[in-house]
Order: C-alpha cells, then structure tokens, then sequence
C-alpha cells in the first residue's frame, strides 16, 4: 500500500517537473518566434532603406549635374530629365508598395460579390501597352458569370501583379493565359506565361520581400520586388492559398485558390 503510494507521489512529481519542463520548452519557443519576426523586421527595414537609397541617390545626382551647368546641353538636359521622372515614379511605387506591405489591415474591407472576368479585363487594360510592345497573345477563359465574393481591391491587387509578371517577364511573341473556374467551396484561377521561367532553387524564396532572381531585370521592368510578397500576403488574408509551376526557359504558372464566399471572419462585417 505504501509502496503503492510512493510510485503514485513520485509519478505526480515526475508529471509537475514534465508540465514545468513543458512550460518551459513553450516559453524557449516563443522567444525563439519573437526573435525570428524582429530580424525579419530589421531585416525590412534594412532592405528598405538600400532600395530607397538607390532612387533618392540617382535623383539628387542628375540634379547636381544638371544645375553644375549639365542644363545648357538641350539633349543632357532632356535625357537626365527623364531619367529622374523615372527615377520617382520607380520611388513613388516603392513607398505604395511598402505601405501596402506594412499596413496593418483597418478591418475596413468589405467582402463584396466580384465578376471575375471584368476584373481580368480590367487588369488587362492596363497592361494594353507593353503587351502591344511585346506583341504578346493573350487567352483568357474565364466564364462571364463566375463571380466570388471576397475583398475587390485585394483580388485585384492579386490578379494585377501576377497579370504585370505574365507580361514583364514574358518572351517577345510569347502567350499569356488566364483561367478561371470554381468548384462548390473555392475559386481556381490560374496565370501563365511563356516566359523566362524560374529555377527551382528560386522558387521557394520567390515570395519573399525584396527577392528578385536578377536585379538589373527586375528594375529595368520597373519592378520593387515586393509584387509577389504582396500577392502572397493577400491571398493568405483572404484565406486562399498561392503555388507556382516553373521550368527555366519555359514559363511559369501561378496557381491561386480563394474561397467562394468563406472568407476569414475579420471581413464578414
Ligand atoms: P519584381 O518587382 O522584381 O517583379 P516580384 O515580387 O513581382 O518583384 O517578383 C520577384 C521576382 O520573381 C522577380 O524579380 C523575378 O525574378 C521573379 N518572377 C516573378 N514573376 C515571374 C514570372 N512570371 N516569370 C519569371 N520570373 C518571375
């Protein structure tokens, strides 16, 4: 009897000295998760600052020259000019995008029914010129009645990014195809290229901010490398999920699935 409740104290020992052990293992994690999201936002911050610097630096550099006498040349003149439009309008999309990123979300948004194939058009059309200068095709199947009711400006970024990298990224003459269906829970839609494709080594960093395969491409195309991150963060938020087909010299697929209507809680509203 004794011996009987000596093993049922010790055991209840050895299980508050495990629950303590646990406690502890859950603290040690937590710190560990608290760690990793300080460094990936100094990490930010730090990457921030380098893709400012570089606009701000080219910017105020033209304009030095320009005003030490580089202006009485009509054709310096009209070349540094544009450079530094260009040079802003590459700033200005930068500082949307990284406040597009780092906005907590308002809890504003309204889920709304959305038509799938006026929102595809729409992104489309903004797209009309450098598609012309490509000469690129372009198939969309998309039924006209397909609609999902979800959060219209965060669909829409989704849709316009991964619409805006089937086009930079593409070949001169290649194809772009959109596809839309639906079963009876989630919307599938899918973005094509024929373009330069993505190794595969890259693909599992492709979503992360600021991670560009070839940096002189990606600015040449007017990028910020925060376009995918953007599209990975909306999708999550609307409680969808992203994948990606890639073969180099191929092309790429993006594959995203939303829910139809079963949107996280935060947007019933
Ligand atoms: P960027 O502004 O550089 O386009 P993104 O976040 O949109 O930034 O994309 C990150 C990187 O992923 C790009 O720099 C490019 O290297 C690669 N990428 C994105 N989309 C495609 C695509 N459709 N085909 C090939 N490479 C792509």
């Amino acid at each position: 009897m004794l011996n009987t409740q000596k093993a049922v104290d010790a055991s209840v020992i050895a299980l508050n000295r495990g629950m303590a052990e646990l406690q502890v293992l859950v603290i040690l994690y937590d710190v560990t998760y608290l760690r990793q999201v300080e460094q990936m936002q100094l990490d930010f911050v730090g990457n921030v600052s380098h893709e400012l610097k570089t606009p701000v630096t080219a910017i105020s550099g033209f304009a030095e020259t320009l005003l030490a006498g580089a202006k009485d040349d009509p054709k310096t003149l009209d070349q540094f000019l544009h450079i530094i439009y260009d040079e802003s309008s590459r700033l200005t999309q930068l500082i949307t995008d990284i406040l597009t990123l780092s906005r907590p979300d308002s809890g504003q948004a309204q889920a709304k029914p959305v038509a799938v194939a006026d929102l595809v058009a729409e992104a489309l059309k903004s797209l009309q010129q450098p598609i012309a200068d490509k000469q690129l095709q372009v198939k969309v199947a998309v039924p006209q009645d397909l609609t999902i009711t979800t959060v219209p400006a965060k669909f829409s970024q989704v849709v316009r990014n991964l619409l805006n990298n089937a086009v930079f990224y593409n070949r001169q003459g290649g194809v772009v195809t959109v596809a839309a269906k639906a079963d009876e829970k989630n919307l599938h839609l899918s973005v094509q290229d024929t373009g330069i494709g993505i190794a595969e080594n890259d693909q599992e960093r492709i979503f992360e901010r600021f991670y560009r395969v070839d940096k002189a491409r990606s600015r040449h195309n007017g990028g910020t490398g925060l376009g995918l991150a953007i599209v990975h963060d909306m999708v999550q938020q609307l409680g969808g999920e992203i994948t990606l087909e890639s073969q180099l010299g191929v092309g790429s697929t993006f594959k995203v699935t939303l829910p139809l209507a079963d949107l996280p809680s935060f947007y019933k509203g």
